[in-house]
């Protein structure tokens, strides 16, 4: 896989997949975002394919290789922190990166009709979603408006966090990446199909507002993401990395 031309074709994702080619796509397509992540936490971005003759390449089609779910912080823009440009990710963003009907749809329309073979969720330290719900909790009062789905939306992690003992806000916000990763797979039978046939992983990771750096939090398959972790036979049991 090729992601760093700025015109010319569009490497397209293995679409059918057995066990010597399962996870070859999803692994590149993360590493290319590691490599991304990397040259922008350098301070050494290349912008690829930002020019007109990408523009032009991508015109008639798209083949996007990771889809991300992220926060819609305004200082978490994807392309940015990947160092990425167009017809490169499938980005899908609401406050606190929620996974209601419309998010499991936009990521099934991308996995499915487009063939993408990875997708992430991003989340970052200091999330005001993730504050809000942990406000709502605290004093029992929910927010007006429409506010109070995001609040709603987070709140499952909150209670997993205190199950685990963990009350510092990043160490909540972990949990709620993992949570939403979960989320996904439970709730889109699609995406758990894909992910089973080794077409593609789902990686959540946290993004460090200042240093600019992402790691992984949790991975399906459990391991996907690091070397360390045996891979797990299990691609329906989510595990922290
Ligand atoms: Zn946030």
């Amino acid at each position: 896989m090729s992601h760093t031309g700025s015109s010319g074709g569009q490497p397209g994702p293995q679409r059918t997949t057995d066990r010597a080619t399962a996870l070859i796509e999803p692994t590149r397509a993360y590493a290319e975002l590691v490599a991304g992540n990397r040259r922008f936490v350098d301070g050494a971005p290349r912008h690829p394919n930002q020019d007109a003759g990408r523009r032009a390449a991508v015109a008639d089609g798209q083949q996007p290789f990771a889809v991300i779910v992220g926060c819609s912080d305004s200082r978490l823009a994807a392309e940015i922190i990947f160092d990425r440009g167009l017809g490169d990710l499938f980005v899908v963003r609401t406050a606190g990166h929620t996974a209601g009907p419309e998010v499991l749809g936009s990521v099934e329309y991308a996995v499915t009709v487009l063939g993408t073979p990875l997708v992430v969720v991003l989340g970052h330290d200091s999330c005001g979603a993730v504050q809000a719900a942990r406000e709502s909790a605290a004093t029992g009062t929910a927010p007006s408006g429409h506010l109070r789905a995001v609040v709603d939306a987070v709140l499952p992690s909150l209670g997993r966090a205190e199950a685990e003992g963990v009350d510092d806000i990043d160490g909540i916000v972990d949990i709620h990446i993992a949570q939403t990763v979960e989320t996904l797979l439970a709730q889109s039978p699609v995406l758990a199909e894909e992910v089973a046939r080794g077409r593609c992983a789902v990686v959540g990771v946290s993004y460090r507002l200042a240093a600019g750096a992402v790691r992984p939090v949790a991975a399906v398959p459990a391991g996907f993401a690091t070397s360390t972790t045996p891979a797990s036979t299990d691609p329906a049991a989510p595990a922290i990395v």
